[in-house]
């Protein structure tokens, strides 16, 4: 059966590669099914979206925002109505779980609607003048084109955390969707079209990151760059950026900490523990990699752990009864298997899992098994580096102050999570854990989209997504003087 051919979108046209070539989407659960044939575009096909993108950008920043607003309150709408069949095709073009697609889609509605909220803020300030008859006020102004590079993770939810700020402040954007998960972007962007979108806005070029992303991010008409990927693309990209003297939003890895003290509700914990790390196969920037536990519980709580995990049904995520799903493609298999021997290597104990799964039911695809080290020491590489599978390492504390101590010991500072009853100890957690987020009896993922989104460190260059934080990033700031003394 041959498989749909997608074209990009330039200028409200769906339009071919300059290079006349294409690329496969294929479901990680399984190969035979191909979602979709995209192109593989390269730098004369972005200078094309560029140049569309410029054009729209004379009218849609004149478009009042409460206007531009009401573009995505009907996008939210619409989207709700197509949940299902967008979810549906989330998981077979990236495999996670339906309840965590529909969850994904869900965060785009959610997005949609509060930003649809501030394109009726957008609010500036007004201050008071040092000479009379003086009127003095600033005012936000969109930025111009911004380009974007997106993640396979949420394939839905962080472009839409991406276009619709950028788009209620009066920009218009250039996307580049991973290339494991194009559809998703194709599906957003559609809807944004049906509610009314104008051409040129929004504008799809498909392909690989040294082809078709490295072109957007250095091309002189694009004022800003925003990317949520590995650290290290985005360090290469903040560096192109840098040398422009252009902003970039910069959103990357995390070791993401959960620490469970002796006063822990150890059955939240372990919930926790079970679907910060296993949920979207721990392919998720926030994903709970760390596990620092304190030693009078860690042997009970290890126990558990390993046994919850090891019964976790993996498969294919289309069957509803499956709890975890495959891994992206082979790559992030590979990673996943390299640091399963790096930890053994380096004296960590493979309690749980730590192997590929290719019998059977599983001969189709890129499945992992939940994998659980025990024993793990804060100087191994498993847990200091990121591998984005299932794998999750613990590591045990003595005090409270040696496990803020061990999660601090890192490069990353995206998520972190403290389990205890102690109300003193959750209040210390949230002001001394170096990161960007930090949950109190909760999970390290599962972030709100009123919220500023984002972290410190390497994880990211301190700009944010979500909440007003985005609205800093896509909007820049003009001052105005108005004298009004008629002299
Ligand atoms: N939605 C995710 C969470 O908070 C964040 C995005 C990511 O992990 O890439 O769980």
């Amino acid at each position: 059966m041959s498989a749909k051919l997608y074209k990009n979108l330039i200028g409200g046209q769906w339009v071919p590669s300059r290079t006349g070539k294409t690329f496969l989407n294929i479901n990680p659960a399984d190969h035979s099914d191909i979602v979709g044939e995209f192109q593989s575009s390269a730098a004369e096909d972005v200078s094309d979206a560029v140049d569309a993108a410029r054009e729209a950008f004379k009218t849609w920043r004149l478009v009042p925002a409460p206007k531009r607003a009401e573009i995505l309150y009907r996008t939210g709408e619409l989207l709700l109505q197509r949940k299902e069949q967008y979810a549906q095709e989330m998981t077979r073009e990236m495999g996670k779980v339906l309840k965590e697609t529909r969850g994904d889609v869900q965060e785009a509605v959610d997005t949609a609607f509060y930003m649809a909220g501030e394109g009726r803020r957008l609010f500036g300030q007004t201050t008071p003048s040092e000479l009379p008859n003086k009127f003095a006020m600033s005012v936000r102004l969109p930025v111009g084109v911004i380009g974007m590079i997106a993640p396979w993770n949420f394939p839905m939810a962080i472009p839409s955390w991406k276009l619709f700020p950028a788009l209620v402040c009066g920009n218009t954007c250039v996307i580049k969707p991973a290339e494991d998960t194009p559809l998703s972007t194709y599906n957003l962007v559609q809807t944004l079209m049906d509610a009314g979108l104008p051409p040129g806005v929004v504008n799809i070029v498909t392909g690989f990151g040294p082809d078709a992303g490295a072109p957007l991010v250095s091309h002189r008409d694009v004022r800003a760059v925003s990317f949520t990927g590995s650290s290290e693309v985005g360090r290469i990209i903040g560096q192109t950026a840098a040398a422009n003297f252009k902003p970039c939003s910069l959103e990357m890895g995390g070791k993401n900490a959960m620490i469970v003290l002796e006063d822990a509700n150890l059955d939240l914990a372990l919930e926790g523990a079970l679907w910060g790390a296993f949920g979207t196969t721990g392919q998720r920037c926030t994903a709970t990699s760390r596990i620092i536990v304190h030693k009078s519980v860690a042997e009970k709580f290890i126990a558990k752990l390993v046994e919850r995990a090891s019964a976790l049904k993996v498969g294919n995520g289309l069957d509803e009864s499956v709890e975890m799903g495959p891994q992206v493609n082979q790559q992030q298999i590979e990673t996943s298997m390299r640091y399963c021997e790096i930890a053994q290597h380096e004296g960590a104990k493979l309690v749980c899992g730590g192997s590929v799964l290719e019998d059977g039911t599983f001969d189709q695809g890129t499945f992992f098994e939940p994998t659980v080290f025990a024993g793990v020491k804060p100087e191994m590489r498993i847990a200091r580096e990121e591998v984005f599978g299932p794998v999750v390492s613990v590591l045990e504390c003595d005090s409270f102050e040696h496990a803020i101590e061990i999660a601090n010991s890192i490069d990353y500072g995206l998520s972190t999570a403290l389990y205890s009853r102690d109300v003193n100890r959750a209040f210390q957690a949230m002001r001394d854990l170096e990161a960007g987020i930090t949950y109190i009896n909760a999970p390290t993922i599962g972030a709100e989209v009123h919220l500023p989104f984002g972290g410190v460190k390497h994880t990211g260059n301190g700009h944010r997504e979500g909440g007003t934080g985005a609205l800093d990033f896509y909007t820049t700031w003009k001052s105005v003087y108005v004298d009004y003394s008629d002299r």
